[in-house]
């Protein structure tokens, strides 16, 4: 089994590099049960390859998503499980937050969330009304973290002025084909405040395996260019990554990525690409 690399939350505990991405899994916004025996099958072939961070929310498969997290973990030590889900912007009111928790945590099946994260901003919604309940839920230990997802740096400050709590993560698109979040110095926000930065659509949907120029330094690391395109990620300082896959064969060659350390040229020349 490949050892899982792990960066550090602000107050020194652990989050695995590589976690598990799981839209559409079990349906885009809605429930799809059809696929129910293939996708209970990836989630245990993850468990079983040493994923132990699975990342969901309550929007994904209409919740039935978190469900089949739900069935494929039970038998694993909690502790052991570091489980991200995240609240849907229409539900950012006090009283939406606090359902949606409540919703999400039974359908995983757990007691608490190792990660809440705000799913998108609501401009409708004063962030104020949204922080009062993502405090509650910290304070009566629903989350041991909490945290938004596609927030700008304006938001991001805007977040650390209402949250209790020190906010954990930011969960934003980052891969070699997308890098806003690095250019509107989000990224650099979250290094200098021990914010993890969790790299959604790391592979870009699958489509850096096509790509001839990460090929070429893949080769001579005798690794594919998707664990190049990971392995690039997650060298850098507070960034984790959450690629989806569902064949065992795209869940072991992802893991792979922890075993490729890439040279500070070959990173110069990724950087580069554009
Ligand atoms: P992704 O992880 O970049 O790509 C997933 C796609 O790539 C799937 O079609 C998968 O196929 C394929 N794939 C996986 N490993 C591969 C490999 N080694 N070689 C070739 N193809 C491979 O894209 P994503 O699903 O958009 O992003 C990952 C996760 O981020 C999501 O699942 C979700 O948890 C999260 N996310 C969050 C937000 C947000 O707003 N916060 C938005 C988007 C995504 P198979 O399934 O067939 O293996």
């Amino acid at each position: 089994m490949v050892e899982m690399r792990y960066a550090p939350l602000y107050d020194g505990a652990l989050i695995p590099r590589l976690g598990l991405g799981t839209w559409k899994m079990g349906g885009d916004s809605s429930p799809d049960y059809s696929q129910d025996e293939r996708i209970l099958d990836a989630l245990r072939t993850a468990l079983d390859l040493g994923y132990r961070h699975f990342d969901t929310s309550e929007m994904y498969g209409g919740g039935h998503t978190e469900e089949l997290i739900g069935q494929a973990i039970r038998g694993y030590k909690r502790q052991e499980l570091f489980i991200t889900t995240k609240v849907w912007p229409s539900n950012l009111h006090y009283r939406g937050v606090l359902k949606a928790i409540e919703g999400s945590l039974q359908r995983l099946g757990i007691e608490y969330v190792d990660l809440y994260l705000i799913h998108w901003p609501n401009p409708q919604i004063p962030l104020a009304d949204t922080f009062k309940a993502m405090n509650e839920l910290a304070d009566q230990g629903l989350a041991r973290y909490v945290g938004v997802s596609n927030f700008d740096l304006r938001l991001l400050e805007q977040s650390q002025i209402h949250s209790k709590y020190p906010i954990a993560a930011n969960q934003v698109p980052y891969s070699l084909y997308q890098r806003t979040y690095r250019q509107n110095e989000v990224l650099e926000f979250c290094q200098e405040n021990k914010i993890i930065l969790i790299g959604y659509s790391p592979i870009g949907k699958g489509s850096v395996v096509a790509d001839r120029r990460i090929g070429a330094i893949a080769d001579r690391y005798q690794a594919t260019p998707a664990q190049v395109a990971l392995a690039w990620l997650i060298q850098q300082p507070q960034v984790v990554a959450i690629p989806k896959a569902t064949s065992r064969e795209h869940l072991e060659e992802n893991l792979g990525a922890l075993e490729v350390k890439l040279t500070e040229e070959d990173v110069e020349v990724l950087n580069r690409l554009s």
